[in-house]
C-alpha cells in the first residue's frame, strides 16, 4: 500500500459484520476464562492484553498504523511527546550513562535532557546541528548510549542530515533517535536514512485539529542491540520480569517490547484510548492535509521574504535558506508548515504585529489546522532577559508562525493588514 492508503487502512481490519470504525475501547482490563489464561498472558504479555495501564486495542491500532506510516516494525504511544522523548532515553540509559544530542530540538527536550535527566544522573552533550562528522565523533564517549536530533527542529527550523548523523551513531554502534515531529512520515521517514528510533509528539500535525496531546515511540528493528555488549537492559536477563532477556524472547522488536513491558508498566503514562480514536481522525487525513500546509507555507514564505518589514526569515524551503539543499534530499516534497521570522523593530513590535492579526490566533500551540502564532520571547522564553534571549539563539522580535490549512489568500491578508498596522 502506498502512504496515503496506509493512513486510512493499516491498523485496523474489521470482519465480516464489525464495525467500521475502530472503536473506543473504554476498558482499563480485559477478561480471561482462567486463572492459566491469564498466567500465559503474563508469561508472554504479546498473547493478549493485560491492562490499560500499558495497553489497549484502541490505541493499539493507532500504534500498529504509525509503524507502518514510519516503515518500522512497532510502536508504542505515550501520553504525551515529552513522554515518549523521555522514554526513548530511559529505556537504554541508566544513572551514569551518557548520549548526544543536536542542540537544535524543541525548547521542552532541552529542558528535560540538560536538567531533568541529568538529575538522574544522565549525561547530556550537545552538538551543532551542522556539526561535522569529526565534531559528532569526537564528543562520542565509552559510556555514550544513543545519538538524538530532529529532522526539523522546533522553532529553530533547521534540517538534520540524517545520513551523516547515523552513520557516526552507528561507527560506534550507537543507536540513532530521530524526532519526526514537524515532517511526519508523509514528507520524511529517517528510518529510510538510517535512523533506529523514531519519535513523535502527536499533539501536533498527527492530531492535527488540536484535540489531544501525545507522543509515540517507534521501533526500526534494525539496530542490534546485542552485539556491542552496551544494551545490557535488552540483551540480559531482566530481573523485573521474571528474566526475559528481550533480545532473545523479542528479536523482532526488543526496544519497543522492553520500553512497554518494563517502563510504561512502571511509569503508566499511556494514552486513553478515547485520545487514540481521536488521533486516529488525524491521521487518516494526514497524507491530505501535509501537502497542502506546505503549499500555503511555501507562499506565505515567498510573501515574507519580500516583505520590507521583516528582518530576518527561517523557512528551509527558501533558496536563500541555510538548509535548503538538505531540505531538498530530506524532505523534497515540502518542508511542513511552520515558518519563524523576525519583523524590524523589536518585541514590541513584534508584539504589536501579533495583536493585529484577526485570522491568525495567538496560542502556545503549533501545527494545528487553523493558522497560529507565537513569540516565543514572550511566551515559552519569558523568562529570560533579553541578554539571556540573545544568548540562547532567540530573536526577541522573532515570531513562529504556523500556516494552517485555511485559503492562503486569507492568510496573506491578515498578514499585510498587520503589517500595515505597525
Ligand atoms: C511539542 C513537541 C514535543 C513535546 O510534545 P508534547 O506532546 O507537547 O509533550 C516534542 N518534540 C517536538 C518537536 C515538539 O514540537
Amino acid at each position: 500500500m502506498k502512504i496515503e492508503t496506509k493512513a486510512l487502512h493499516e491498523g485496523y481490519s474489521p470482519k465480516n459484520g464489525e464495525p467500521r470504525v475502530m472503536p473506543i475501547y473504554q476498558s482499563t482490563t480485559y477478561v480471561y476464562d482462567s486463572t492459566d489464561a491469564v498466567a500465559d498472558v503474563f508469561d508472554d504479555p504479546t498473547l493478549g492484553m493485560i491492562y490499560s495501564r500499558f495497553e489497549n486495542p484502541t490505541t493499539d491500532a493507532v500504534e500498529k498504523k504509525i509503524a507502518a506510516l514510519e516503515g518500522g516494525v512497532a510502536a508504542m504511544c505515550t501520553s504525551s511527546g515529552q513522554a515518549a522523548s523521555l522514554l526513548s532515553i530511559l529505556n537504554i540509559c541508566d544513572a551514569g550513562d551518557h548520549f548526544i544530542s543536536s542542540s537544535s530540538i524543541y525548547g521542552g527536550t532541552v529542558n528535560l535532557f540538560a536538567f531533568t535527566l541529568k538529575k538522574l544522573g544522565i549525561e547530556c552533550t550537545f552538538i551543532d546541528v551542522d556539526a561535522s562528522e569529526d565534531e559528532i565523533r569526537a564528543a562520542i564517549k565509552p559510556n555514550t548510549k544513543c545519538i538524538f536530533g530532529e529532522t526539523i527542529a522546533n522553532p529553530a527550523l533547521t534540517v538534520l542530515d540524517i545520513e551523516k548523523w547515523a552513520r557516526v551513531a552507528h561507527e560506534a554502534d550507537l543507536p540513532l533517535i530521530v524526532d519526526n515531529t514537524f515532517a511526519t512520515p508523509i514528507l520524511c521517514r529517517p528510518i529510510e536514512w538510517g535512523a533506529d528510533i523514531v519519535i513523535h509528539s502527536t499533539s501536533k500535525y498527527m492530531d492535527g485539529h488540536a484535540v489531544q496531546v501525545g507522543g509515540v515511540i517507534v521501533d526500526s528493528g534494525k539496530f542490534d542491540w546485542a552485539s556491542s555488549g552496551k544494551f545490557k537492559g535488552l540483551s540480559e536477563p531482566d530481573e523485573s520480569y521474571h528474566g526475559i532477556v528481550y533480545t532473545d524472547k523479542y528479536p523482532d522488536a526488543p526496544y519497543i517490547t522492553k520500553a512497554r513491558m518494563q517502563l510504561m508498566r512502571d511509569f503508566g503514562c499511556y494514552p486513553a484510548a478515547n485520545s487514540s480514536f481521536l488521533l486516529n481522525l488525524g491521521l487518516e487525513t494526514l497524507a491530505v492535509r501535509m501537502p497542502k500546509y506546505c503549499e500555503n507555507a511555501m507562499k506565505v514564505a515567498e510573501f515574507l521574504e519580500s516583505c520590507d518589514k521583516v528582518k530576518s526569515i527561517k523557512y528551509a524551503g527558501l533558496k536563500s535558506d541555510p538548509h535548503y539543499e538538505l531540505a531538498q534530499k530530506y524532505l523534497p516534497d515540502g518542508v511542513c508548515g511552520v515558518i519563524s521570522f523576525s519583523v524590524d523593530g523589536g518585541r514590541e513590535t513584534a508584539v504589536k504585529f501579533m495583536d493585529a492579526l484577526s485570522l491568525a490566533s495567538n496560542e502556545v500551540h503549533v501545527a494545528d489546522i487553523r493558522t497560529c502564532v507565537l513569540n516565543p520571547a514572550s511566551a515559552t522564553h519569558r523568562q529570560l532577559t533579553e541578554e539571556q534571549l540573545v544568548a540562547a539563539g532567540i530573536d526577541p522580535a522573532m515570531i513562529r508562525l504556523s500556516v494552517g490549512l485555511e485559503n492562503v489568500e486569507d492568510i496573506l491578508e491578515d498578514l499585510q493588514q498587520a503589517f500595515d498596522a505597525i
